[in-house]
């Protein structure tokens, strides 16, 4: 086993990546770093940089925080030799995670952008069946409670936090990967609250008849749902890609381990210090940033 940190002990540290660790044949949890969070057993750390002179054990940290604080924890842990896991959005802009991965590069160390969506059960047949297909039409449909997912974070709200494109990046990076051909944005409306700095809802018009609701108003059930049209058939994944039916058939395609698949992934790419960096999810949020036509909406308080 090799011994991991978790910096950030946060919402999804908690959610996931605790138990996605405790229960991995290749890793074991031997630090954490944050402010206020903390795991029983596990020697916690509220600096990074005295957690990092103090453990020459660890030769890994998985990084929960937010896109903006990242990358100095990134970078701090990459010039320190440490092997080095990003969530997603793996940073609060493009050139900082292309930075990290020369840095990565440099040193001699894995960096992983993370995209948990792509783990998801129904992600990988859906890209072998429309391999080859020809696309003649798709549509996202991501619309879930912003008050549910992300509790009080004002963070996604603030400049760097993305706002509806937090959890639109995971409906982006199951697009990026399923479909057969690249597609590239050329309209967006953005739905900024009157009070804050980031959108709370988009809707995006890509090349090749593909198209994008997002919303984070949605109350009552969530919508996770991606339905492609081809010229031999509809392919839908619902539920963030856990769900796949092909033709109006749901296709069983096993156990759902989002996590757990990225952990091990990780363990691969750091047994000979390999990377793996995709920023193209983010390539089409940033895009939505620059093209968008901004609307104001109702003031948003948590
Ligand atoms: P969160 O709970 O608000 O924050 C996670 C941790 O980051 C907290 O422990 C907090 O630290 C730390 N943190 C926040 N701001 C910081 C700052 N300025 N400097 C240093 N530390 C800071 O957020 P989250 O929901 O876990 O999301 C974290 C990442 O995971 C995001 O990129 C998000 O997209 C991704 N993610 C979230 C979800 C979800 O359902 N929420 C799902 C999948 C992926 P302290 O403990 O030190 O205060």
């Amino acid at each position: 086993m090799r011994a991991i940190c978790l910096v950030g002990i946060g919402k999804i540290a908690v959610d996931q990546h605790i138990p996605a660790i405790a229960a991995s044949p290749d890793w074991m949890l031997a630090a954490t770093v944050s402010r206020a969070g903390a795991v029983d057993g596990v020697p916690a750390y509220t600096d990074f940089a005295r957690m990092l002179a103090e453990r020459p054990d660890i030769d890994t940290v998985s990084l929960c925080l937010p896109p903006v604080p990242r990358y100095d924890y990134a970078a701090a842990a990459i010039a320190a030799g440490r092997h080095v896991m990003l969530e997603k959005p793996p940073g609060a802009t493009l050139a900082e995670v292309q930075a990290l991965a020369r840095m990565a590069q440099d040193a001699g160390v894995t960096l992983y952008t993370t995209w948990h969506s792509r783990m998801a059960k129904g992600v990988a047949p859906a890209k072998a069946w429309l391999a080859d297909k020809i696309v003649t039409a798709a549509h996202i449909t991501w619309k879930e409670d912003v008050r549910r997912w992300h509790p009080g974070q004002d963070w996604v709200f603030t400049p760097g936090g993305m706002g509806v494109f937090d959890p639109g990046s995971n409906a982006l990076s199951i697009m990026t990967e399923i479909l057969p051909q690249p597609v590239h944005l050329r309209h967006a409306d953005l739905y900024f609250p009157a009070n804050r700095d980031t959108p709370i809802a988009a809707e995006l018009t890509w090349t090749g008849n593909v198209t994008g609701s997002f919303d984070w108003r949605q109350t009552g059930p969530q919508s996770w749902d991606i339905v492609v049209q081809t010229d031999n058939g509809t392919l839908a994944l619902h539920d963030g890609g856990a769900r796949l039916v092909i033709d109006g058939k749901d296709v069983e395609s096993g156990a759902d381990r989002e996590y757990p698949a990225l952990y091990d992934r990780m363990a691969e790419l750091v047994k000979t210090a390999a990377s793996e960096v995709d920023i193209t999810p983010m390539i089409h949020v940033a895009d939505a940033l620059t093209l968008g036509k901004r609307h104001v909406v109702d003031a948003f308080d948590f």
